[in-house]
C-alpha cells in the first residue's frame, strides 16, 4: 500500500517564497501523469540555503528549482554542473542523482522552445536585438547564440554591463553592445526584438494586470518586420507588446518560456515529457 510517505518531493528555493505559479503549474502537471509527486516553494533566507540544499539529498527528493536570490549562491553547494548553467553562470533546477545533486539552467532551453515551438519562430541566421543585460538576459542571450542566430546586438540603460554580458557571450556567436546611436536603425532591421528588462512589468504596490505602462523602446523604434518577444509574463500583454501588436508585429509574452522551462525541469526529474498544455493552463490560471 502506498500512503503519503512514499509520495517524492520537488522543492522550489526562494525567498521570499512570494507569488510563484510552479506549484501550481507542476502538481497538475504530477497528477495528469500519475507521478505520485509533490511540488513545494519553501522559502529558504540565505543562511538556512547550506542546509536546506544538503536535504536534497534524501531518496524522497527529485529535485528542486532555485530562484530569486539564490541562483548563484547555489553553484558551489552543488556536485556537478550542466553546461547551460555553467554558461549562464546560473542554476535554476536541481537534480538529485542518487544522492549526488547536478545543477542545471533551463531557462535558455525554455526561452528557445517557447519561441520555436510555440511561436513557429526560426532562429538560425537572424538579426536578433536584446534589450537589458540583466540575470535573465544571460540566459536569453546563451539561447539565441547556441540556437544559431547570425548576430545579437545587446542594449541596456547602463552600458557597462551590455559590454560585459557580450564579453561573456563572444565565445558562442557574435554578439555587440549596442550604442544609443545605432539602437533605432539596428532594431528596425531586426528579425527578432527581445525584452529582458523589468521595464513594462506589474509590481505588487501597482496592477499586476495593467504593468507600469513603459515601453522599453519609443514605438517608431520598434522593428519593421521582425517578431517581438517580451519575457514578462506579468502582466500578460506590456506596453512594448501592445505596440507591436499595432504596428502589426507577431508577438510572445514570457509565459510560455515560464512554461517551457518549468517542463524543461519536470523532464529531468521525472524522465517524462512534460504535459505542456496542463501546464500552461494551470500556469495562466495561477496568474489570475
Ligand atoms: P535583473 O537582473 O534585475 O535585470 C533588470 C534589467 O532591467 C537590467 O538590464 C536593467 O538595466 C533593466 N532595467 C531596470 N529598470 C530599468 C529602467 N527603468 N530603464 C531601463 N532599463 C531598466 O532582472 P532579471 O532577473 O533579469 O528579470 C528581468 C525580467 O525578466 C523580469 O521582468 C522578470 O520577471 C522576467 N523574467 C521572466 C522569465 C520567464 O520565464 N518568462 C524568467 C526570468 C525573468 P541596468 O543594468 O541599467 O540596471
Amino acid at each position: 500500500m502506498k500512503g503519503a510517505a512514499d509520495t517524492k518531493k520537488v522543492y522550489l528555493l526562494a525567498h521570499p517564497a512570494g507569488h510563484s505559479v510552479s506549484p501550481a503549474m507542476h502538481n497538475a502537471a504530477f497528477e495528469r501523469l500519475g507521478i505520485d509527486a509533490h511540488y513545494q516553494a519553501l522559502d529558504v533566507p540565505a543562511d538556512r540555503l547550506a542546509a536546506t540544499v544538503e536535504s536534497l539529498r534524501s531518496a524522497a527528493v527529485l529535485g528542486a528549482n532555485v530562484t530569486v536570490p539564490h541562483k548563484l549562491a547555489v553553484m558551489p553547494l552543488l556536485d556537478s554542473l550542466s553546461d547551460a548553467a555553467r554558461s549562464v553562470g546560473a542554476v535554476n533546477t536541481i537534480v538529485n542523482r542518487d544522492g549526488e545533486l547536478h545543477g542545471d539552467n533551463t531557462d535558455a532551453a525554455g526561452f528557445t522552445r517557447a519561441l520555436v515551438d510555440d511561436a513557429g519562430v526560426s532562429l538560425r541566421g537572424k538579426k536578433a536585438v536584446m534589450l537589458g543585460a540583466g540575470g535573465a538576459a544571460r540566459a536569453v542571450a546563451y539561447a539565441l547564440l547556441t540556437a544559431g542566430v547570425a548576430r545579437l546586438d545587446v542594449y541596456n540603460r547602463t552600458r557597462e554591463r551590455a559590454e560585459q554580458l557580450a564579453g561573456m557571450f563572444a565565445h558562442i556567436g557574435t554578439i555587440d553592445p549596442l550604442l544609443d546611436d545605432n539602437l533605432h536603425d539596428t532594431v528596425r532591421g531586426a528579425d527578432l526584438l527581445v525584452n529582458t528588462t523589468t521595464v513594462g512589468m506589474g509590481h505588487v504596490r501597482n496592477d499586476l494586470q495593467e504593468g507600469d505602462g513603459a515601453s522599453p523602446l519609443p514605438l517608431h523604434s520598434l522593428p519593421q518586420r521582425g517578431f517581438v518577444c517580451d519575457i514578462i509574463y506579468r502582466p500578460r500583454k506590456t506596453k512594448l507588446l501592445k505596440d507591436a501588436e499595432a504596428q502589426g508585429l507577431a508577438t510572445q509574452n514570457g509565459l510560455a518560456m515560464l512554461v517551457y522551462q518549468g517542463a524543461e525541469s519536470f523532464r529531468r526529474w521525472t524522465g517524462r515529457d512534460a504535459p505542456i498544455e496542463v501546464m500552461m493552463e494551470a500556469a495562466d490560471r495561477g496568474l489570475g
